[in-house]
Parts: structure tokens; C-alpha cells; sequence
């Protein structure tokens, strides 16, 4: 049986990972140390036999006994509300994270995949964004946190590969949207729907006009296990194409709900990208992967998700963070 450690696996893609590696018939080692990430999210797995849980923060040394075949490095805070709140704690995890758990990788022989982020193109200049563009990011801006520490999470992946010859994937994870977000996380998705639920009118930060391009959670967990098992070792963008502002999104969201609330327009946060979409030739060349949830079934699901929540649920989790963003 394959061994398998998924970091941040209390959050919403690594508790998905944990779902997929299971369901291969893997051994899985959850860890996390529940800053952000929720264990009602793999509460389902922990009668399983061939699965176990570490409360366990990846920026302290970290051991597992006995052999370990994969790594998946997805522990990161990874909305902006996080990073302003908690902006050390997100560096740490994506710089010293990373180096202990490459040093586990390499101790255990272990193939390793870090979860890196469209972020490191910043705020980008070449669109769509292919694997081969450097970015534009302010190592100083309130995102600089996240996004720097994703670079060096590559770099430094990069220098065990070519230095040590370890085995690693490293996926540019693109805008990503399923059951299990956080309601409180200020992104976007759980953001509209938790407003639309609530009875609020939605907030579009800026006119609206800024794009994303948002992938549902199972073509997202399809390319990261395609990848994992492939044998390419550069990044690889898994994201879908289709393309949105973020008004168009907002107006897509109030028809979903039905709910008659009103789009009312704030400050647009500093360093927020202004377009977003990727390039995925090379996932579709190398893994021969595309999505293949189109964003209305997509969203449809999700919204079901959401509304399954209990309505204490829905105001327990619900934040204004308007003021974090004015900083
Ligand atoms: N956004 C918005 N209203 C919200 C939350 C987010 O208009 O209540 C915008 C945000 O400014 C950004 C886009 O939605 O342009 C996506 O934001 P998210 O935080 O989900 O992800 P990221 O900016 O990291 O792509």
C-alpha cells in the first residue's frame, strides 16, 4: 500500500486530496496544524484504518515514521484576508514549511508536489499566463507574503531536484472553488454565496472589472493527481480558461440564488490582480488534462454546499473585513 503525507489537510484542497488518495487505496498521513484549516473536513475519514492524523505545524521539524512514497505540500493560509491577518505564519509555511518537508522527502526517498499559485505571476503583464512568464509581483505589498513565499517555494524545490536529484511536481494552482471553502475566508466564491444566504447585498471590490477564471474542485484534484503521477518536473498551470469579470460574476451569482439583494461596489484592495486566466497547453500536452465542469454546474454544486450549511453556521462564519483591507 502507497504512503502518502497531505499537508494543510484539514483545508479545503487538502481535504479533497485526502478524499482522492483514499479512494486510490492509499495510506494517508494528514497533517495540519488547524490555523486555518477545519477537521470537520476529514472528520469522515478518521474511522478509517488506513488513515491517521497529525496535529502538526510543517514549520517545526517534522517526522514520520516508517517509509513515506508521496509528499503533497498543500498547508498555506491562501486567501488576502489571511495573509493580513496572518502574515508571518504564511511565509513561514511556504519557505521553512517547504525546506522541512523537501528534507523529509529526501530522508524518505519520497516523490514530493508543492502547491504553488497563479500569485507568483502577480499582478500580470502577459495574458493568459503561460508556465514560461516570470510574473509581476511587489515583494512589499500585502500579498508579497504569500506570493514571495510561493517563489521561494519553487526555487528552493527546484534547487533540491537539480542539487539532491529528489524527486518533485510543482503545481500553479489557478482560482478554485468547491465544498469545504471557508465561509469567513474573504474569498471570493464563499464570499457571494455567504451573502446571498445571508440576505446581504454582495460587495464588488473595485468596478468589478478585474478577471478571474475559476476551476471547480474535482478538475482541480484530477490535474494535481494527473500530475503527482506524471513525470515532469517544471510547473504546471492547472486552471480553466473561461474567463470572468467579477461583476459579470456577482450578477451570475445573484441569478443562481434568486435572492433580489443589490451589487454595491468597495475600495479595490492594493496589489489585486486586475486580470487573470491561464495558459494550459502544457497541462493538456503533458497530462492530457482539461476541465470538464463548465462554471454553471460548477457553481450549482457548490451553492447546494453552502445551503446545506445550518443558519448559525452561515452567521458564526461570517466576518466584515473591510477594515483589514483599508491597512
Ligand atoms: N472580490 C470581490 N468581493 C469580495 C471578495 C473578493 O469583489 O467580497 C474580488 C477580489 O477583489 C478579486 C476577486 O474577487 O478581484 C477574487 O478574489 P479572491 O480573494 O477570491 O482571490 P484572488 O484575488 O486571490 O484571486
Amino acid at each position: 500500500m502507497k504512503k502518502t503525507l497531505i499537508t494543510g489537510a484539514a483545508g479545503f484542497l487538502g481535504s479533497h486530496l485526502c478524499d482522492r488518495f483514499i479512494a486510490e487505496g492509499h495510506h494517508v498521513i494528514a497533517m495540519d496544524n488547524l490555523i486555518t484549516g477545519d477537521l470537520k473536513n476529514i472528520g469522515h475519514l478518521m474511522p478509517l484504518e488506513n488513515f491517521e492524523f497529525y496535529h502538526h505545524d510543517v514549520t517545526k521539524f517534522v517526522h514520520v515514521p516508517g517509509k513515506l512514497d508521496y509528499i503533497l505540500h498543500f498547508a498555506s493560509p491562501a486567501s488576502p484576508i489571511d495573509y493580513l491577518k496572518i502574515p508571518i505564519e504564511t511565509l513561514k509555511v511556504g519557505s521553512l514549511g517547504t525546506l522541512n518537508l523537501l528534507g523529509l522527502a529526501k530522508d524518505h526517498d519520497a516523490r514530493i508536489l508543492v502547491a504553488s499559485t497563479s500569485e507568483v505571476y502577480g499582478d500580470p503583464l502577459v495574458h493568459p499566463q503561460n508556465e514560461e512568464y516570470y510574473g509581476n509581483v511587489s515583494p512589499i505589498g500585502p500579498r508579497g507574503v504569500y506570493d514571495e513565499a510561493k517563489r521561494f517555494m519553487e526555487s528552493i524545490t527546484m534547487a533540491y531536484h537539480r542539487f539532491h536529484g529528489l524527486d518533485t511536481r510543482i503545481v500553479r494552482i489557478f482560482n478554485t472553488y468547491g465544498s469545504r471553502m471557508r465561509l469567513n475566508d474573504g474569498r471570493v466564491v464563499p464570499a457571494f454565496m455567504g451573502q446571498a444566504l445571508r440576505g446581504e447585498d454582495l460587495t464588488v471590490f473595485g468596478d468589478g472589472s478585474q478577471t478571474r477564471s475559476f476551476t471547480y474542485i474535482d478538475d482541480q484534484i484530477e490535474g494535481i493527481f494527473r500530475l503527482l503521477m506524471s513525470d515532469y518536473v517544471e510547473p504546471i498551470n492547472i486552471g480553466n480558461p473561461d474567463e470572468t469579470t467579477i461583476l459579470e460574476f456577482a450578477e451570475e451569482i445573484i441569478k443562481l440564488t434568486g435572492t433580489d439583494q443589490k451589487i454595491v461596489f468597495k475600495p479595490l484592495p492594493k496589489d489585486d490582480p486586475l486580470q487573470r486566466q491561464p495558459d494550459i497547453s502544457r497541462a493538456r500536452e503533458v497530462l492530457e488534462w482539461e476541465p470538464k465542469v463548465h462554471r454553471s454546474e460548477g457553481l450549482k454544486k457548490v451553492y447546494q454546499y453552502f445551503k446545506s450549511l445550518s443558519p448559525e453556521e452561515l452567521n458564526r462564519q461570517h466576518r466584515d473585513f473591510s477594515e483589514l483591507y483599508k491597512k
